[in-house]
């Protein structure tokens, strides 16, 4: 069964997640019939690939929106404010200034999830779940960013529902509405959590070599 069909078969919740279709590692020759199928929304998890993969397809098709769901450097954001409509990494204050300033040059807002480090492992990136608040605040009171919601990558090991459902009891808390969580191996579980959007890359397109 397709991943949408398979998305649509369940119940009335389950419509509400929205699929990101990851494209980092595939040409847009094989991303093109997705394209043209009409699918909206697609993730990359690096600046230099995105750019030289959609400059020309964005202004082509204009609908298309572009997500950045990687780990993002300070000195990218420039190249990611103008290209992007999403970013799902914001991990930092100094990232959120830079967003914020890059924004103000372009006149553009782009629709932002804060990463939270929800298993609280050393090697991942994100906010520890004890200062969403407090870091959610300063976005958008001194910052002014569209936060639109929390994003997270559980950790490998461990029952994925339990991380899940703390994102769910996290963004509930504060009040946001999106929940980026979810991939090909887990976005199953992540829609019955409450996710709105799952990136999902293999599953859609094979396995990345
Ligand atoms: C690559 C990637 C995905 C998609 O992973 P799959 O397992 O291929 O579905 C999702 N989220 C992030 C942040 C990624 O880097």
């Amino acid at each position: 069964m397709s991943i949408e069909n398979e998305l649509k078969s369940g119940n009335e919740h389950d419509l509400k997640a929205k699929i990101i279709a990851v494209t980092k590692t595939f040409p847009i020759s094989e991303i093109k019939p997705l394209i043209d199928h009409g699918h909206l929304h697609y993730g990359e998890n690096k600046v230099q690939e995105a750019l030289e993969k959609w400059n020309e397809i964005k202004k082509e098709v204009k609908n298309i929106k572009l997500h950045m769901i990687g780990k993002l450097q300070t000195n990218k954001v420039k190249f990611v404010v103008p290209l992007f409509d999403y970013i799902h990494s914001l991990d930092n204050l100094k990232l959120a200034q830079k967003i914020s300033s890059e924004q103000k040059k372009i006149n553009k807002k782009l629709k932002i999830f804060i990463q939270v480090n929800i298993g609280n492992e050393d090697q991942k990136s994100g906010i520890h779940k004890n200062e969403v608040m407090s870091f959610y605040k300063k976005c958008i009171n001194d910052l002014s960013l569209d936060i639109i919601g929390l994003m997270c990558i559980p950790p490998i090991k461990g029952d994925k529902n339990e991380y899940f459902k703390l994102m769910n009891d996290l963004s509930k808390s504060i009040g946001l509405d999106e929940l980026s969580m979810g991939m090909s191996s887990d976005y199953l579980e992540a829609i019955s959590h409450g996710a709105t959007y799952v990136r999902i890359g293999s599953k859609i397109f094979g396995e990345r070599s």
